[in-house]
């Protein structure tokens, strides 16, 4: 376990609003007015610190987001996107042309597998699917044309952890890039400490924690985050994903509590996995002692913010599954819904929703099975109340 702790980093991180606010200004502006032409000519050709040009390239509270992720990350710059597929897809190709090559691990969030599978073929990028857990495999398969080796630090849904610094030794001897999503893990695990060149999140998660929007964004050196934005050949910039200022305003307030939940959701998560695990279901979550990455994922957390907030559980078919999701909705453990990080317990069925995307020959190969269903945990103060009502589900059902 690492002694790092993020939310010092973004304690630490004080912006003062134009009056002395405590929550900056929101910036209710796209442009900015430059006292002279040549400011403004200038800010075209690179960024001045302090001046803005126009609310899609920068903008106030962009920047202080951006700033405050940075920080929890520990990189030295962001940039925050309109959602958690603008920041994927504007890092990919920012980095990729026609002709180049992607190793990314097989078991991701479906709509990144959309998104290499079948959209990035089309402008000449080629993505190939690994097992990332096999290093010989995945070296392998690189070749000159590689530019990026892709996973999750923790993986959606099988709650596989990825061995990031092994990873990034891979990519460093390669003069590749290792670019991690850490959606699953804010403050437990910082896979730029660990040897990722880009981090990426969808914000809509556990960081904004209220599912009421959509964002995303990308920790990386500020070279990389300055290609981003160059406004002749920046991704970000010239695909337009921006945040919007109001959105990131709320999520830079959500921010600041993002620890208390992780802990919390932590908690809850852990003690839902263990009592089930007791009553002899197959149960899929990094912190129990029999998980496969106990030990890894100990050895790569930050101390103090727990296992994370999301299980999963193979209930043996689709049919008890979806049985299983509706009785739990009933009654009231929390919503059949999809995403994950929000207050309250949400619950779905992968290989149906978000990882039907995944061919089912694919999904075969990673373990990802019909009856598997996927917990994001809530803050619940008494999470016994939800695990005896999970239980009596399950005895309804004949599951146990
Ligand atoms: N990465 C992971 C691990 C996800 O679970 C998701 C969405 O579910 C995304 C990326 C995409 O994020 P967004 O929906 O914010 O575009």
């Amino acid at each position: 376990m690492h002694n790092f702790d993020p939310s010092i980093a973004i304690q630490d991180y004080l912006v003062f609003g134009e009056f002395g606010d405590v929550n900056p200004s929101i910036t209710d502006s796209s442009t900015f007015t430059f006292l002279s032409p040549e400011k403004m000519e200038e800010s075209f050709s690179h960024e001045i610190e302090g001046c803005f040009l126009y609310s899609r390239h920068w903008n106030p509270i962009n920047k202080y987001l951006s700033n405050a992720l940075a920080r929890m990350e520990d990189t030295e710059s962001a940039q925050v996107t309109a959602s958690g597929m603008s920041a994927i897809s504007s890092v990919m190709l920012q980095l990729c042309s026609s002709g180049d090559e992607v190793i990314s691990e097989r078991t991701i969030y479906g709509g990144t597998y959309a998104l290499f599978k079948n959209f990035l073929p089309k402008l000449g990028i080629n993505v190939k699917f690994a097992d990332i857990k096999n290093l010989s495999e995945i070296e392998g398969l690189i070749t000159d044309k590689t530019k990026i080796i892709y996973a999750e630090s923790i993986s959606n849904p099988l709650l596989e952890v990825t061995d990031i610094p092994s990873l990034g030794w891979l990519a460093k001897k390669h003069g590749l890039k290792l670019v991690i999503d850490n959606t699953f893990s804010p403050m437990i695990i910082s896979p730029a400490r660990l040897g990722a060149d880009i981090v990426v999140h969808s914000m809509t998660k556990f960081i904004n924690g209220t599912s009421d929007c959509v964002a995303g964004c990308i920790c990386s050196d500020s070279e990389f985050v300055h290609q981003l934005t160059d406004v002749n050949s920046g991704s970000t910039m010239l695909l337009g994903g921006v945040l919007d200022s109001l959105r990131a305003a709320g999520i830079l307030k959500n921010l600041h509590t993002l620890h208390i939940r992780m802990k919390k959701h932590g908690e809850n998560a852990l003690y839902l996995a263990e009592n089930l695990e007791g009553l002899g279901i197959k149960v899929f979550y990094p912190g129990l002692k029999s998980s496969a990455y106990h030990e890894l994922i100990n050895s790569l957390m930050n101390r103090g913010f727990g296992y994370g907030g999301m299980m999963t559980i193979d209930v043996g078919s689709y049919d008890k599954a979806s049985s299983l999701l509706k009785m739990m909705q009933d009654e009231k453990v929390g919503y059949l819904a999809v995403s994950l990080g929000y207050f309250k317990t949400l619950f779905s069925s992968p290989a149906h929703s978000t990882s039907s995307e995944i061919p089912q020959e694919e999904r075969e190969k990673s373990g990802l099975s019909d009856g598997l269903i996927r917990f994001s945990v809530g803050l619940d103060n008494n999470i016994e109340v939800a695990y005896n009502r999970i239980k009596k589900c399950m005895i309804k059902l004949k599951i146990i």
